[in-house]
């Protein structure tokens, strides 16, 4: 199967079973203090778990593009390194707001996987919440029997209160979750070692795909609990990681979701995918990084010094960085990749292809603008750490002041040399600046976040403003 007919495939399977396929949500969250970026399906929903709002439908089915880069989700530094974790992935979602509960919950997923995707029922655990007795949890015994329908007991496995209940704050719905888990070993390593102890111990051939929860409970501020009037049921699959094990890989990379992309950057760099541990990790890095920068700026937040902006111009430095330094890009690149994206996702999250050219534009803007300091900078870091033994505070911000770095990044290269850098010192730094530049302006109009903290470097030019207009215009029309 394809990752398209997969994605199908998800969809019209829940529409079978009367659920309202429903398009997902920006990634770019305006309108709640507590979140940056949508990083669960369940986000564009909150209201209806609390209570707040009346659902529209009671079944629900989509594909959430989500973001893990900040926050108590935060897998950037894993990206790249492993093949699981990306900044930006679709999030596989089913719904059921005071309707069906556990029963069907788990005989579809079951269902799913392993008669229309076909998975090897031999790879599958299940996970179910052990229980908590000092708060006073019980064990979901009901998912157990549930699941004992289905699979041998022996993958039944147990799963503490940090993978196996979830909740949404520190009050509010909450209730246990049962996690499935494929594993993709080998058959001879699969025979020796069972996967009980593999599963959540980041083994990446062992990896979670999917994850259901049963709302049944309410957390109140006492931090009692109890029980919720209407059960819901939230669940979450990811969607490279399920396209990985239906096609049989052992990297998210290898499947038609990335490859293209992968095969296309290795093509330009002239160097082979798989020739190299470096080069790999940098091609996976491109090839994820692109699809997280590319939907913030279509869904309406560009680059800038501040907030989620910022966010999303480290994780395109990053980028640049990567391409400059192991794939020998000198000169802009990475917008290259746009097209090809906005290609792959015509039809699924049209927002891309609709705004092509501008997205390119702005992503073609920042690597100009970085790779001008790139050289310097990475020559004053060489220089510097020929003579040091850490990076000291001082240094790792004037490395952020004049060369642009984002503090990860001088934290990644540093990591590269073995070295250590003096955050403390970076922190006191930044905040002497900061009161030297109190007159620093900020225009903030709810849709996207504008900086100039007086600073040359940190000035976020003449075309972001224009870009900004054009995406104003965008939404009015
Ligand atoms: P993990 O333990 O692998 O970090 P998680 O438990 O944090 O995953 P959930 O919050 O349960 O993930 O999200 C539901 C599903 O989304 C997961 O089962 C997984 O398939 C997928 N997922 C989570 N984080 C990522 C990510 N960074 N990249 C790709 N898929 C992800
Ligand atoms: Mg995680
Ligand atoms: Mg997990
Ligand atoms: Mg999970």
């Amino acid at each position: 199967m394809t990752s398209k007919e997969i994605r199908e495939a998800f969809l019209s399977f829940f529409k079978n079973k009367s659920h309202h396929v429903v398009p997902s949500a920006p990634v770019v969250v305006k309108n709640d203090p507590t979140l940056m970026f949508t990083n669960a399906g369940m986000n564009q929903f909150k209201e209806i778990f609390l209570g707040e709002a009346p659902p529209r439908y009671s079944r629900v089915t989509d594909t959430q593009r989500c973001l893990r880069v900040s926050g108590k989700h935060n897998d950037l530094e894993e990206v790249g390194i492993d093949t699981y974790h990306h900044t930006l992935f679709e999030m596989l979602g089913n719904w059921s707001f005071g309707d069906y509960f556990k029963k069907e919950a788990i005989d579809w997923a079951w269902e799913l996987l392993t008669e229309v995707y076909k998975l090897d029922k031999d790879r599958l655990y299940v996970t179910i919440f052990e229980g908590d007795e000092k708060e006073g949890l019980e064990r979901d015994s009901e998912a157990y029997d549930l699941w004992k329908t289905h699979v041998a007991e022996d993958r039944i496995l147990l799963g503490n209160k940090k993978d196996n209940f979830w909740e949404m704050g520190e009050t509010g719905p909450c209730g246990p979750c049962s996690e499935i888990h494929y594993d993709m070993r080998p058959d001879e390593e699969r025979k020796a070692v069972r996967g009980q102890d593999l599963v959540n111990a980041d083994d990446p051939q062992v990896i979670e795909i999917w994850n259901l929860v049963f709302m049944q409970f309410n957390r109140l501020k006492s931090g009692e609990l109890e029980q919720l009037p209407a059960r819901h049921v939230d669940t979450g699959m990811g969607f490279e990681r399920l396209v990985r094990a239906i096609q049989g890989k052992t990297s998210n990379y290898d499947t038609d979701v990335f490859h293209p992309i992968i095969q296309f950057i290795a093509e330009r760099a002239g160097i082979n995918y798989g020739a190299d541990e470096k080069t790999d990790i940098a091609m996976r890095v491109l090839s994820d990084h692109i699809r997280a920068v590319s939907f913030t700026i279509a869904d309406g937040q560009l680059p800038s010094n501040n907030k989620a902006g910022y966010v999303i111009r480290r994780i395109l430095r990053r980028a640049v960085r990567y391409a400059y330094t192991f794939l020998g890009f000198k000169t802009p690149f990475i917008n290259e990749l746009v097209p090809l994206l906005a290609k792959q996702f015509e039809g699924v999250f049209n927002e891309l292809i609709q705004q092509q050219s501008f997205v390119q534009k702005v992503v073609l803007e920042e690597e100009i603008s970085f790779l001008r300091t790139l050289t310097t900078g990475i020559q004053r870091f060489e220089n510097y750490i020929a003579e040091h033994t850490a990076i000291d505070g001082d240094f790792a911000f004037e490395l952020f002041d004049t060369y642009g770095f984002p503090i990860d990044l001088t934290g990644l290269l540093a990591r590269e040399k073995g070295l250590d850098v003096d955050m403390d010192g970076f922190q006191h730094a930044l905040q002497q600046q900061k009161e030297r530049s109190r007159a620093a302006t900020i225009i903030d109009t709810g849709d996207w976040v504008t900086v100039s903290e007086g600073d040359e470097t940190d000035f976020v030019g003449y075309d972001y403003l224009k870009a900004a207009t054009q995406i104003l215009k965008y939404r009015k029309v």
